[in-house]
């Protein structure tokens, strides 16, 4: 291997040092000052990865520094992590100097202890420090050398800081004057014992020219592109060898038995190495902020706690559900009657001015109607929860719901910040699909983009609540309905955060595979929130800004609807023609033609679907005077709607595309068409998938 790679050296006693990193932590910005001008690039051997190599002289010797590709981990995922590993694993470098950055140490360990598993000439270089500093965070290079078993120094690359020192460690290494005793990482027994039953036939055969605990995972592991650049390396096959074979067999059979099978192997040895770096942070990394002060500390530890955080947070949201729907009831009905009592006095008034009838449906029946629904429907509920939603972004609790879900979403291979797109989604999808970019990783991004959709946003938020608040609060009676309204929608959020989580794990073990990367959640002090400035962002910035949107959709949609319900061809309105054209497919789904056409049409806004639902019945059906909320029950249950169709139209709200402004986003922010009809693909297929099951099984055990 080493021979592919051409490395000049000018006399035998030069030493060749690898210099690995995460993206991003300075690792040119070290390159560049040790080895200045002297240097020169070329590509990686068949690869299209560049390759620089650079000398300096330190002390008494020659050094050949090989900058090998940005990496989170040597895994093999890309092109650059199988040359990084390559390259450290079998072209025998002198000494792996990894560059982590001092602001998110954990991320970065990942690396330094994946590199410890293959060598033990390995020096830590910790950068950024005077970032860190500016940030607070403290690291204790001391105990974090003691931790690592090897060397660690720390730097500011960019003002040439601590740079002799690197060189003097680098110095030590290469020399033999420093002996490390790299970190060895335990896994669970089971691994443990798979490994001592493979490990010694291993050892005899490698004669110290590879780690031979790290061999032995490797093949465990049955990682394909390992095993080839490795027989091309030992010029044998391992594989090949009787006692391997033999040896290898029963140690995953030992696996097989406990129930690790390949991807499992690979998780674990993942979520170990992760864990492992979450235990050396804590012991190293300490963040003095004066603010985050000890009353702060204590609240945190009963809200963010394994055992009360999760409960208290969905306690919470229950509470803020309970306080929406129960407020939203009243002002509502007042709005609704107001409303409409206006509508008769507009149609007194064409009726006055004697225009002809079409006018008066178009502008009356069409388009006035169908605002007056969106405002009634979605004003109230929109104006308590925003304001109770910003109160707590404003106090500062939702970096600890990242906090708490932080577990969750690693589990799922994915982002702790995933939990705060999340929360942004809980406004907007659009605005949750750009907040996004808080995530580093391309990979765990897309992740979050794709299934931003499963919180409902505003838009489909209100539709929940019309749709509890109609159809399931009406059949319990006095103080249970609001409680039970309350409990169904919080059902349905924590459905939707499930969803996330679930298909977040899919989604990372098939199309977008990789190990989640950890980081470092900053809790910001708790703030004493602004009332003025909560009410400012929450009833203009929101609010408005999405009744707006929402009236600007529907004015068009009432009027399309009004003309689809009176044109007819042949019997039927164009509206009943299309109902019916979908009716058979939506009826799979529990649905109708008519729910399932508003949702296609609320495509602009998904505000509008449950103002379309009732327009359209209103124009195909016979009650014609609609004038107050509770009769909404009697017009959905006389166009067949059980309990069951309630059920589906809320899953399929949680569960479908993504609004025209979102998919646009999600085009604009990843730059790929081909992201962008996944993301509208996997909400769609989720939804329909679910809707089927309940709906077919739900009639199968015949329940409704
Ligand atoms: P690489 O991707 O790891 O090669 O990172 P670069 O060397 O390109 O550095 C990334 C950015 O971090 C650049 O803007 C550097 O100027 C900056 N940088 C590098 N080292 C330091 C440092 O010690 N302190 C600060 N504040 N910035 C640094």
């Amino acid at each position: 291997m080493e021979s592919e790679l051409r490395i000049e050296r000018i006399r035998p006693g030069d030493k060749v040092v690898a210099l690995a990193g995460n993206p991003n932590v300075g690792k040119s910005t070290v390159f560049n000052s040790l080895t200045g001008l002297n240097q020169h690039t070329g590509n990686w051997p068949g690869k299209t990865v560049t390759n620089a190599q650079g000398k300096y002289r330190h002390k008494d010797r020659n050094f050949i520094m090989v900058d090998i590709p940005g990496t989170y981990s040597l895994m093999a995922n890309s092109a650059e992590e199988e040359v990084a590993r390559d390259f450290v694993c079998f072209s025998n470098p002198d000494a792996t100097v990894i560059v982590t950055d001092a602001t998110c140490l954990e991320r970065n360990l990942n690396l330094v202890l994946q590199t410890l598993e293959i060598t033990p000439d390995v020096v830590v270089c910790v950068n950024l420090l005077d970032e860190a500093k500016r940030k607070k965070i403290n690291i204790n290079l001391k105990e974090l050398s003691k931790q690592l078993g090897v060397p660690v120094i720390g730097t500011s690359a960019r003002s040439g800081e601590g740079l002799n020192e690197l060189m003097d460690a680098v110095y030590n290494v290469t020399n033999e004057k420093a002996i490390t005793s790299p970190l060895k990482i335990n896994y669970d027994d089971t691994i443990e014992h798979a490994i001592a039953i493979l490990e010694p036939s291993i050892e005899e055969l490698l004669a110290d020219r590879l780690n031979s605990r790290w061999v032995t995972l490797k093949l465990l592991d049955g990682d394909k592109t390992l095993l080839k650049a490795l027989q091309k390396y030992l010029d044998f096959d391992l594989m090949a060898n009787i006692s391997v074979a033999k040896k290898l067999k029963e140690a995953r059979d030992v696996l097989t038995a406990a129930g690790i099978e390949n991807d499992l192997f690979r998780d674990k040895i993942v979520s170990h190495i992760v864990c492992t770096a979450e235990k050396i942070c804590a012991k190293v990394v300490t963040f003095e902020s004066q603010k985050y002060n000890r009353t702060d500390r204590k609240i945190d530890s009963i809200l963010t706690s394994r055992l009360f955080g999760i409960p208290i947070m969905v306690g919470m949201l229950a509470v803020v559900f309970w306080l929406t729907i129960t407020g939203a009831n009243y002002p509502s009905e007042l709005i609704a009657t107001f409303l409409f009592w206006v509508e008769d006095r507009l149609t007194d008034f064409f009726v006055w001015a004697g225009t002809p009838p079409w006018v008066h449906g178009l502008l009356v029946m069409g388009i006035y109607r169908t605002l007056a629904w969106v405002v009634s429907v979605m004003l109230p509920p929109m104006a308590i929860f925003f304001p109770l939603f910003t109160l707590l972004e404003d106090l500062g609790y939702l970096p600890r719901v990242a906090f708490n879900l932080d577990n969750l979403f690693k589990k799922a291979c994915a982002h702790g910040k995933q939990a705060l797109t999340m929360c942004m989604g809980f406004g907007c999808n659009a605005a949750g699909v750009i907040g996004c970019r808080i995530i580093d990783s391309p990979r765990e991004r897309l992740i979050a983009t794709i299934t931003n959709n499963f919180v409902p946003c505003n838009g489909r938020f209100p539709t929940l609540i019309a749709i509890i608040t109609m159809f399931f609060a009406g059949v319990v009676a006095g103080p249970f309905q609001s409680i039970v309204s309350t409990l169904l929608l919080t059902g349905v959020i924590v459905l939707g955060v499930m969803m996330t989580l679930l298909i977040s794990r899919i989604l990372s073990q098939t199309i977008l595979k990789g190990i989640p990367s950890s980081f470092t959640l900053e809790l910001p002090p708790y703030r004493k929130p602004q009332i003025g400035r909560v009410i400012v962002r929450s009833v203009f910035n929101r609010t408005l800004f999405v009744l707006g949107r929402a009236v600007a959709v529907a004015a068009p949609a009432g009027l399309v609807i009004w003309v689809l319900a009176n044109i007819h061809v042949g019997e039927l309105s164009l509206l009943s023609h299309c109902a019916g054209f979908l009716d058979p497919f939506a009826k799979l789904l529990g649905l109708d033609g008519y729910i399932l056409m508003a949702f296609v049409l609320g495509f602009p806004a998904n505000e509008i679907v449950v103002p379309i639902i009732i327009m359209s019945y209103i124009a195909t059906g016979n009650i014609l005077e609609l004038d107050n909320l509770g009769q909404l029950r009697e017009l959905l249950v006389s166009h067949g709607w059980t309990w069951l169709t309630a059920v589906c139209v809320m899953l399929f709200s949680l569960m479908h595309w993504p609004c025209g402004t979102t998919c646009w986003t999600i085009k604009k922010e990843t730059q790929s068409w081909k992201w962008t009809i996944i993301s509208f693909l996997v909400p769609t297929i989720t939804g329909i998938v679910i809707c089927l099951i309940v709906a077919n099984s739900v009639r199968l055990l015949g329940l409704v």
